[in-house]
């Protein structure tokens, strides 16, 4: 039997209202995560790349529900958390934690160290003060700062340790799956190599599985086994990580590798030629979402949105280049 993937993703549909109010109808919807599905294996690192805006912050909000669905499901362990009670929701919890973009507002200036890492642990009952001590000491050393640090306030530390403090707090109730957003885009790059080793040590010794939300595909990279590509809500690329940057299949995905600096001085870049602007969300092209901006569009992208496709082993792809080009070139 198929072993049960740690969190599967079927299908999620997440819209909002634009305008409107308790007697009329919303203006507009915008669809922030459009027919999205994935899975995430135990002990696997998986990313999740794409422009601002792209739904993948909404996609990572879903995933831990502080977001309802407008449809589709997420399972964690078979089991789909948006039909689980406030009571069951309080243990899955548990098992998923995040970690946010902004070390600086994601933390209560007016609370210590050990407040901000124990926080999570005072809601399971029978964690005796010293017990959170004990475990708030062990995880500040794992995430290199120091016990004398839990008297601390956050205004006393850098951009750096501060994120070091929120990972301490993702992790003081164990979890089993890890939702980094963005989690080192607010630091400087020498810091952020730290921060992105500091995961990869962390992951073998917690025994966690990452979703790695980034809009840079160098830091991702790094870290992830998979990477998934997002456009416009939807997923538009997805393969493992060596497969993705040797042979992306999707025309925004080489956009995205040719924004990542390659550390030569000797090596010239170039210029992707993209024209056009993101779409409007309360206007979405026809087609492919991608097709006003891409410069391999043909006829068929215009009219017919690509579904996403296995384009070779484990390598998916939503793209009509890789699936046919139908009405301008006469094969499918
Ligand atoms: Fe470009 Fe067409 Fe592929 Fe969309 S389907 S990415 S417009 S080639």
């Amino acid at each position: 039997m198929p072993e049960i993937p740690l969190l599967n993703v079927v299908d999620l549909v997440k819209r909002f209202p634009l305008g409107g109010g308790i007697l009329t109808k919303p203006r507009a919807w915008i669809q922030a995560v459009d027919h999205v599905s994935f899975s995430v294996s135990r002990g696997e690192s998986f990313g999740l790349v794409g422009e601002s805006g792209c739904g993948k912050t909404t996609l990572g909000r879903l995933i831990l529900r502080l977001l309802e669905p407008t449809s589709g499901s997420i399972e964690l362990d078979g089991d789909n958390i948006f039909t689980l009670s406030r009571t069951d929701m309080q243990s899955v919890r548990r098992r998923m934690q995040i970690i946010f973009q902004d070390p600086y507002s994601s933390l209560d200036p007016r609370m210590k160290v050990e407040a901000i890492v124990t926080e999570p642990l005072r809601a399971i009952p029978g964690q005796s003060r010293a017990r959170r001590r004990e475990v708030a000491t062990d995880l500040l050393e794992k995430v290199g700062l120091r016990s004398a640090d839990l008297e601390k306030y956050p205004h006393e530390f850098s951009g750096g340790q501060r994120q070091r403090i929120g990972i301490a707090r993702a992790l003081c109730v164990r979890p089993e799956l890890v939702v980094a957003d963005e989690p080192v885009s607010a630091l400087d790059v020498s810091i952020q190599a730290q921060v992105i080793n500091l995961f990869e040590d962390l992951k073998a010794e917690f025994k966690l599985s990452y979703i790695f939300i980034s809009h840079d595909l160098s830091v991702v990279e790094h870290i992830c086994d998979r990477i998934a590509v997002m456009y416009f809500g939807k997923i538009v690329e997805l393969a493992s990580t060596a497969d993705f940057s040797i042979t992306p299949r999707h025309p925004y995905t080489e956009t995205l590798l040719q924004a990542v600096p390659i550390p030569d001085p000797h090596h010239k870049s170039e210029p992707f030629p993209m024209e056009g602007d993101v779409p409007n969300p309360i206007d979405p092209p026809a087609g492919c979402a991608f097709h006003p901006r891409c410069p391999y569009v043909f006829d068929r992208c215009r009219v017919e949105r690509p579904s996403l496709l296995e384009a070779s082993p484990h390598h998916f792809t939503a793209c009509w280049l890789n699936q046919g080009r139908g009405i301008e070139g006469g094969t499918t």
